[in-house]
């Protein structure tokens, strides 16, 4: 009898990991389970869809249901798993048009259930919009669409609430970005979110910083009317929840699955969870090892999903395949500034109780008389003790962004601003100074280092 594999969860790391496995195993019988009526959807490009810079909702979606089907995946959406029996070997699946529940058998299982929005708990916050899903960013548009909207506000300013708050202007729309906490971005420090918080404000987003959302308030059709928040009321025709999300664990807890302290299922670097054998679990919902920070780490990004799926189905099917881990390498484009960040920031290595300098420039994307040439700040955080890099944040114009992956390589590999002041990077005009901005920030870090200003 050929072995059979469920995958819960139909998107980035479930349909890479059914993929794989696929791919390795073409006698295997692969059954994808996906609530939704999509696989294999960029949630990343729901802004844009939302702003209208892509027209077409189905240009987000990779793979279809239907492609998988050809290529002998048998994916059942609309399908939620609502128990996993892991002694019994056998999920419990709701078919969720038809109301009715079966068991299905497995010899192994992937689980890439994702992550959910956590809304703030106060009264109506349950019916604003979530952007987590293409459906989401459907409904959302199309009430975009026929409302005539004026205002709008957009909670939690992470790059999820920045990005869906610069669609929103793209739309028209009057926009306020509130988040209770002192700066945006909190995954950059302190003085380089300022940076994009003027970016923001320079397309006319309002910016409310240290602003709890106390309530939101709809008319009795279930529109939204105002929001109160700690700082008064906000008019606003649509409110877009982007308050963080959790790992979608319930399912393996109540299976027994170990969670780590981050909440996410506890993987090793096979990806296995950790203590079943034939189980794992692969994006969003999973743990990853942290490189710099040496412990594990819930970083909900689709390029560690995509990975990890994979990875998990590769070794479903026999493979020996290792995670590596993560250092937290992501970017976005906020307004007129690209914005990226790696490995830690000063504020988690104070957290952390890491002794670090750092180090932070201003220069120009391009050769300054360049037509496009632009402001780039980088900020570098390094080991006290001999320079090690250990963190970069870079926010520019166009072309800024992408520099980062010079810094993932060096985080990566070990390298100290000492040697990274003297890499051999490229240059001519269109692209930079004769000296990246990266090899003059690792000269003013190196500097610190050796305690000469
Ligand atoms: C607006 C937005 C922008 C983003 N931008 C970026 C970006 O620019 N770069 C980047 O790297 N990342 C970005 N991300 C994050 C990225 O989309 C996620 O990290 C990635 O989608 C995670 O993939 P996943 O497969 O682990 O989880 P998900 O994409 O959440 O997929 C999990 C799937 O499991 C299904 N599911 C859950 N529970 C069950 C169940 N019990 N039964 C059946 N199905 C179930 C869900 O319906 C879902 O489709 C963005 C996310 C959002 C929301």
């Amino acid at each position: 009898m050929t072995d059979r594999l469920i995958v819960i969860g139909g998107d980035a790391a479930g349909m890479s990991a059914a993929a794989a496995a696929r791919r390795r195993d073409p006698e295997l019988e692969i059954v994808a389970f996906e609530r939704g009526s999509h696989t294999s959807y960029s949630a990343c490009g729901i802004p844009y869809f939302v702003g209208g810079l892509v027209e077409d909702a189905d240009r987000l979606i990779s793979r279809t249901p239907d492609a998988f089907r050809q290529a002998g995946i048998d994916v059942r959406v609309r399908s939620e798993a609502t128990a996993i029996d892991l002694r019994a070997r056998v999920v419990t699946v709701r078919d969720l048009d038809r109301g009715r529940e079966r068991d299905e058998d497995f010899d192994q299982l992937v689980y890439a259930t994702g992550a959910v929005a956590v809304a703030p708990p106060v009264p109506g916050a349950e019916l604003c919009e979530p952007v987590r899903t293409i459906g989401d960013a459907q409904r959302f548009r199309a009430r975009l669409d026929m409302s005539g909207a004026r205002h709008a506000v957009v909670v939690g300013s992470g790059y999820v609430g920045l990005e869906m708050a610069e669609a929103l202007v793209l739309r028209g729309l009057d926009v306020v970005l509130v988040d209770r906490a002192e700066q945006v971005m909190g995954s950059l420090d302190a003085e380089m979110a300022a940076r994009v918080q003027q970016a923001a404000e320079g397309v006319g987003i309002r910016v409310l910083l240290s602003t709890a959302l106390e309530e939101v308030r709809h008319h009795a059709d279930g529109g939204a009317r105002s929001v109160l928040t700690s700082e008064g009321e906000l008019a606003a025709d649509h409110v877009v929840l982007a308050t963080g999300v959790k790992p979608a664990t319930e399912l393996a807890a109540a299976a027994g699955l170990t969670l780590g302290d981050s909440g996410a299922v506890s993987v090793d670097d096979h990806q296995r969870a950790t203590g079943i054998g034939g189980v794992f679990a692969a994006g969003d919902c999973a743990e990853s090892w942290h490189r710099v920070l040496q412990r594990p780490v819930n970083i909900q990004l689709g390029t560690h999903a995509n990975k990890q799926g994979r990875i998990a189905g590769v070794n479903a099917t026999g493979g020996g395949l290792v995670f590596p881990g993560v250092i937290g390498t992501a970017v976005s484009k906020i307004c007129r500034y690209e914005v990226a960040r790696t490995g830690i920031c000063e504020r988690e290595a104070q957290e952390a109780g890491i002794d670090v300098v750092c180090a932070t420039i201003e220069d120009r994307t391009r050769a300054g008389y360049y037509p496009g040439s632009g402001p780039v700040w980088v900020k570098l955080v390094a080991e006290a003790d001999g320079g090690r890099l250990l963190g970069g944040q870079i926010v520019g114009v166009e072309g800024a962004a992408k520099r980062i992956d010079v810094l993932a390589v060096a985080i990566w590999t070990g390298v100290a601003v000492g040697e990274l002041e003297l890499f051999d990077l490229s240059y001519a005009p269109p692209f930079s100074g004769v000296y990246d901005p990266l090899l003059t920030a690792a000269r003013q870090t190196a500097k610190v280092v050796r305690g000469v200003r």
